[in-house]
């Protein structure tokens, strides 16, 4: 029997009204592998990303995600979402919530833990991204980049096989870009399997196992980060490293 993907995209196709944002994409992603995905802005990363966890419906095409088809409508999202964690640009904490509350909410809410046990998971969770010192700390009282390590450590307090990443260092002060790259490498070399929408070429070249190019809706291209920045082949692969690198 061969093993399915833990991330299988079957011609996805996504509609704005009349706008065909994403027209086609196929792709597999294994367990444990780190995914970056690349591109110029309104290429359709971030809708991509989005359909992964159904933030947007697809229009037409399968996901299937640990063996779950997740478009189909009758699939229960919510289950589907806890083993899926996302980060975005703009981390979102609640205000008015500790960095450790922010962390031990969502398990709470779900009664997937006991206050005791959240609590020690979310004092595990903010020593693994470097801020032990920070659980009673409210967010505007960290910087930009503690507060996206925060939001890392939320999304893994739901315990996710996969993590989703759309641009999550874009908004930071570029002296904090580094400490959350090196938080999510970690993550990375313990085996999560990730998909990252980033303008941080380093960052794809140091951690990803594979690159895709998306433009105009679709993949054009991809490969190891090794084939895609030393040797890319199409012209719009070429056209896109030349701006960025
Ligand atoms: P990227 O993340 O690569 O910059 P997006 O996926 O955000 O691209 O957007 C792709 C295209 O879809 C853009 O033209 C954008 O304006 C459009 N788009 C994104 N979200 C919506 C939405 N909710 N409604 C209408 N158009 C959207
Ligand atoms: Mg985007």
């Amino acid at each position: 029997m061969t093993e399915q993907a833990q991330i299988v995209v079957k011609n996805l196709h996504k509609y704005f009204g009349k706008l065909e944002v994403l027209k086609g994409i196929n792709v597999n992603i294994e367990k444990g592998e780190v995914v970056c995905v690349i591109g110029p802005s309104g290429s359709g990363k971030s809708t991509f990303l989005r359909c992964l966890n159904r933030l947007e419906e697809a229009t037409d095409g399968e996901i299937v995600i640990d063996g779950e088809m997740i478009t189909k409508p009758e699939t229960d999202i919510n289950k589907v979402r806890r083993h899926i964690g996302m980060v975005f640009q703009q981390f979102n904490l609640f205000p008015h919530l500790s960095a450790k509350q922010n962390i031990m909410m969502a398990p709470l809410e779900l009664k997937l833990k006991s206050k005791k046990d959240a609590e020690a998971k979310a004092l595990e969770l903010l020593d693994r991204v470097g801020l032990s010192e920070k659980a009673d700390v409210m967010p505007r009282q960290l910087s930009g980049g503690q507060q996206q390590r925060v939001a890392i450590a939320r999304a893994l307090a739901m315990e996710p096989d996969v993590m989703l990443f759309d641009e999550p260092t874009s908004a930071l002060d570029p002296e904090m870009v580094g400490e959350v790259l090196a938080v999510m490498k970690e993550l990375a070399s313990m085996g999560m399997t990730m998909v990252v929408v980033t303008h941080e070429m380093g960052f794809a070249k140091d951690a990803a196992d594979r690159v895709l190019f998306m433009d105009e809706g679709i993949i054009m291209e991809q490969g190891t980060p090794e084939k895609m920045f030393t040797n890319p082949e199409n012209p719009r692969t070429i056209e896109f490293l030349n701006k960025v690198l």
